[in-house]
């Protein structure tokens, strides 16, 4: 492991200072350090600076802080990134959950407000490595770490995503890796959060050195494919932001979410797939689905809403076994799993068939 000065400041504004300065080399942030230090210690990293946010203590919105925040106290730059703004109409204000960064994984699985308002995020983030990791790991770091790509971690490979001009895993090992948007780099996305938030409609607030800034989360995060997007980075953040708070819309009549992840081993484990669903229903008669969000994870190099799915799924207010094999079927269409990854297309459909169930059946 190289060696590095660690800094730790107390105030967002020293941390903006911090990796502002040119002294000492490039910085980087640690926030839980699970995978900062993994990088480090395996050489894919090596900053000379590292600066630990843990003790950042922001008043009067803490960073390690869950709350709910009436529609007329949301930030504009949140508000106006809502969901349901239309014809160049802002969307309507509503309540909105304000979660801070540096809160821990373990937090947010056992937040009764998330329970309630946020099924989908608290799910995938008591889903996540270990208890032990989860008490230590933050909700920012979970959304920025890297992809775990076995090339990509291994020092003996310079592949695409390092800088070489390979990517190893195209005709390697692939078991693990994407079946959809998988050119020119096939590492899936690492984050189950994302695929949470990406379901739920997140806003992030980044702060710079020139003020606030606010993007949705798929926004964000961009694959090497997308518009603005590069095979070495997985999102849009830059080397003088910090990640402060994500914004989640409050669940109005009807919504729901829910999140589900297929792994080998049942203990904990990386998951081979993933699916989170937010949902809204009508409230009077048969109360069919009026809205959705399927997002799906661990199958590209950002969570990918399967949108097909989600056409097959509002096409009609009826639903029995048949149909749900439907939307499954349709949640994978267009798949290219790549030589050793085709299992993965039957198990996203099944995992898809599986959670569209719990919701409409
Ligand atoms: C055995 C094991 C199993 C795992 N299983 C899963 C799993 O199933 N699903 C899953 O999603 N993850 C899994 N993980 C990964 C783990 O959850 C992440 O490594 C962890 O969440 C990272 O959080 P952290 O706070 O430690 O981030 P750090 O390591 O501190 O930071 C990660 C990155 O984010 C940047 N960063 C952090 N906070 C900010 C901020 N506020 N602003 C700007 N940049 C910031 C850092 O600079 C760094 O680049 C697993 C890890 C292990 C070891």
């Amino acid at each position: 492991m190289n060696s590095f000065t660690l800094t730790i400041p107390r105030t967002i504004k020293q941390t903006l200072d911090e990796l502002g300065s040119t002294k000492g080399g490039p910085a980087r942030i640690k926030a839980g350090g699970i995978d900062v230090l993994d990088l480090m210690k395996e050489g894919i990293e090596q900053p000379g600076r590292l600066i630990n946010i843990r003790q950042l203590d922001e008043k009067p919105h803490a960073l390690r802080e869950i709350s709910e925040v009436k529609a007329d106290a949301i930030p504009e730059g949140v508000w106006r990134l809502l969901p349901g703004g239309d014809n160049g109409n802002p969307p309507p204000r509503r309540d909105c959950l304000r979660i801070g960064t540096l809160t821990t994984l373990a937090e947010l699985s056992h937040s009764p407000l998330l329970q309630s308002k946020a099924a989908a995020l608290s799910e995938s983030a008591s889903l996540i490595a270990t208890p032990q990791i989860r008490q230590v790991a933050t909700l920012g770091g979970n959304l920025l770490q890297r992809p775990r790509c076995w090339y990509f971690r291994s020092a003996e490979y310079p592949c695409a995503k390092k800088g070489g001009s390979v990517c190893f895993a195209r005709d390697g090992e692939n078991d693990f890796h994407a079946i959809f948007d998988n050119q020119p780099c096939c590492a899936v996305h690492p984050s189950g959060t994302a695929v949470a938030l990406a379901a739920l409609d997140a806003v992030l607030a980044l702060q710079t050195p020139q003020g606030e800034r606010f993007a949705r989360l798929s926004s964000f995060l961009v694959s090497p494919s997308q518009p603005g997007g590069a095979i070495g980075r997985e999102n849009r953040l830059e080397e003088d932001m910090i990640l402060k708070n994500i914004w989640i819309p409050s669940p109005g009549p009807g919504e729901q979410s829910l999140y589900r992840k297929v792994k080998h081993k049942q203990s904990f484990d990386w998951p081979l797939a993933e699916v989170a669903i937010s949902l809204r229903r009508g409230l009077t008669g048969n109360k069919a689905p009026e809205a959705v969000r399927i997002i799906l994870g661990s199958v590209a190099p950002v969570p990918y809403r399967a949108r097909s799915a989600e056409a097959a799924l509002l096409q009609s207010p009826s639903f029995d076994a048949e149909r749900i094999r439907k939307i499954g079927q349709a949640a994978v269409s267009g798949a290219t799993p790549l030589s050793r990854n085709g299992y993965k297309v039957q198990l996203v459909s099944g995992l898809v068939q599986q959670a569209v169930a719990e919701l409409l059946l």
